[in-house]
């Protein structure tokens, strides 16, 4: 019960001054919290993975809220929530994996080559 007041208190706010959170973009549902997973939390920065119990939809949420004000983007998701955790975990790609896939794809498409000929 304690996690769902927690969620409650990072909602309600948001549900109040935005306008947010209260129904299914696609199909218009109301959303109760049962609908809303926190993805992650860090410094005031949420993820959110809003999923409708009627239509199925999803939607990843993020919500940042600092002194200046709170910003939020939104967009349709067919990620269910574990997938949704499961990405946000995943590392950043960085230079030497982009290479490596590069030089192992060229190899694939080379080997292919001297196949065929
Ligand atoms: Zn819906």
């Amino acid at each position: 019960m304690t996690e769902k007041s927690e969620l409650s208190q990072i909602i309600e706010p948001l549900r109040s001054q935005f306008m947010i959170m209260k129904e299914c973009l696609v199909c218009k549902s109301k959303l109760t919290d049962k609908n809303i997973k926190i993805v992650s939390e860090e410094n005031s920065s949420y993820m959110f993975h809003l999923q409708c119990h009627k239509c199925d939809n999803a939607l990843v949420l993020l919500a940042s809220i600092n002194e200046i004000g709170v910003g939020i983007v939104g967009m349709m998701s067919d990620l269910t929530f574990e997938d949704a955790k499961k990405m946000h975990k995943k590392e950043v790609i960085d230079e030497d994996f982009l290479l490596d896939a590069y030089q192992t794809l060229y190899k694939i498409s080379f080997n292919k080559y001297l196949n065929l000929k």
